[in-house]
């Protein structure tokens, strides 16, 4: 596809929960909780903006005329959530991670923060408004496709989450309300399908060095904003995984080469991979000021505290260096956040340690349906066998499997056996197997000798003799 003969504009959206408290209150941002043990419902009036006018998308939901149920626990709300009390001051944490993240984004603080609020009718917020703030302009980074512009970074609060939908009813849940969450918009400046996959990779990749992220699935979400030459500019919304983005923004460029006369508007992504119409394009009638909350000024001395972190990439490529480590597997030791200095002491392969953290504990899950907890003292336990020859490299898997499921463990049963040993008993299994083929022959060994073993010694033994 000609991306620059189509004349493709886009730009991208990233909103990221941040982890701690809420924006304006002091409940917690959990997000698995306890049964609800608050109940209560709202209708939701559409409220006109500062230009006077009630927006195009606002009048679309309200003519549904539907009822909002929501639900909540003690734990993770407070009156300011259920709209019963004003917002408290704004969490300096959220705020100080907010500007931390716009210094690593080659931005420019605003003088002032200044909440607005920003009109929300379809009962996501309980207060049929959400509260953000414009916090720096004018950024970039750097991609292999060139630069790409930071034009907006905005504080706000996180919407409630839908659990449920019927005819004239909607129900929410308000554990995620208030959360803070930071948008992040891109200039206009994307290339390619591959580009917006990669600008979205970068700009979570910063946040995630942040270390004040929240994670998991759901916690950041990117919009893209597509447009091709003649075409109204069209928003795909709530990508959760980056994985599908080249495909689908690929398919919207197509959709719209076919497409004649569209209004702008909003698309959503369907589980089978493709999207479609949402609503209308909110317009700018949705915001008015929040007179609850006093402007913040950002001073030189609030910049000057704030401490830039290493960057996750960076981190990659030091550990690569500094433990000779296999890119993919220094990648998912920083992603994870494994403290490796406290293994490398052992006399073991730093590869090897960094696929037992790694690759283990998902085996684990895969072939025996275990979810692993295992903590640093029940790696460093089992490693530490393995270094002292108490037991072979097979056996790591076997014993982690029995310290996930609490078992004792007994080294006796996993005790390696010499090489003349094995040779001799390896030969006794062929002479009593003459016709069968290596692998065959290879199954034998490893199940007399299962744990006990090195599997590869094994193989080269067999190999020797045969
Ligand atoms: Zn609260």
């Amino acid at each position: 596809m000609d991306y620059k003969k189509l004349g493709f504009k886009c730009g991208i959206e990233c909103h990221q929960q941040l982890d701690g408290r809420k924006l304006f209150c002091n409940c917690p941002c959990i997000v698995h909780d306890k049964e609800p043990t608050v109940f209560f419902e709202r209708k939701i009036r559409a409220i006109a903006g500062e230009s006077g006018k009630t927006d195009k998308a606002a009048k679309t939901e309200m003519k549904k005329d539907k009822v909002f149920k929501y639900q909540a626990r003690e734990t993770s709300s407070c009156l300011v959530e259920y709209d019963e009390e004003p917002p408290h001051a704004v969490n300096p944490q959220a705020l100080e991670t907010a500007l931390e993240v716009a210094l690593l984004l080659n931005m420019k603080p605003v003088d002032e923060v200044q909440f607005m609020r920003k009109t929300i009718v379809d009962g996501s917020n309980v207060s049929a408004f959400q509260r953000t703030a414009l916090v720096a302009v004018g950024g970039y980074i750097e991609t292999t496709q060139g630069r790409v512009g930071i034009d907006g970074l905005m504080l706000e609060e996180e919407a409630a989450k839908k659990v449920k939908e019927e005819k004239n009813e909607v129900t929410y849940d308000l554990a995620r309300l208030g959360v803070p969450l930071l948008e992040i918009a891109t200039a206009p400046d994307i290339q390619n399908a591959t580009h917006a996959k990669e600008v979205a990779e970068k700009i979570g990749m910063i946040l995630r060095s942040t270390g004040k992220a929240k994670r998991g699935i759901g916690t950041i979400r990117q919009d893209v904003n597509v447009s091709i030459k003649g075409h109204s500019r069209v928003e795909l919304k709530g990508f959760q995984e980056l994985k599908f983005m080249e495909k689908i923004v690929e398919d919207e460029v197509k959709r719209q080469v076919k497409t004649k006369g569209e209004d702008k508007h909003v698309r959503k992504l369907n589980p089978d991979k493709t999207t479609s119409f949402m609503r209308p394009m909110p317009s700018a009638a949705r915001m008015y000021p929040e007179t609850d909350i006093p402007t913040i000024p950002i001073t030189k001395d609030m910049l000057l505290k704030i401490k830039l972190p290493e960057l996750l990439d960076e981190k990659t490529l030091r550990y690569e260096k500094k433990y000779k480590l296999r890119p993919e597997l220094a990648r998912e030791i920083v992603k994870t956040g494994v403290i490796l200095k406290n293994y490398t002491k052992l006399k073991l392969d730093n590869n090897f340690i960094a696929d037992v953290l790694i690759n283990y504990p998902k085996e684990i899950k895969k072939r025996f349906n275990l979810e692993s907890k295992l903590s640093e003292k029940d790696f460093l336990e089992v490693l530490t066998y393995l270094e002292q020859g108490k037991i072979s490299k097979d056996a790591v898997l076997d014993l982690l499997v029995k310290k996930v499921k609490g078992q004792k463990i007994n080294l006796k049963s996993f005790e390696t056996i010499d090489d003349k040993t094995l040779e001799k008993e390896i030969k006794k299994i062929v002479k009593a197997n003459p016709k069968a083929p290596i692998g065959g022959l290879m199954g034998d060994v490893m199940k007399k000798f299962k744990g006990k073993v090195d599997g590869q010694k094994a193989m080269s033994i067999l190999k020797k003799l045969l």
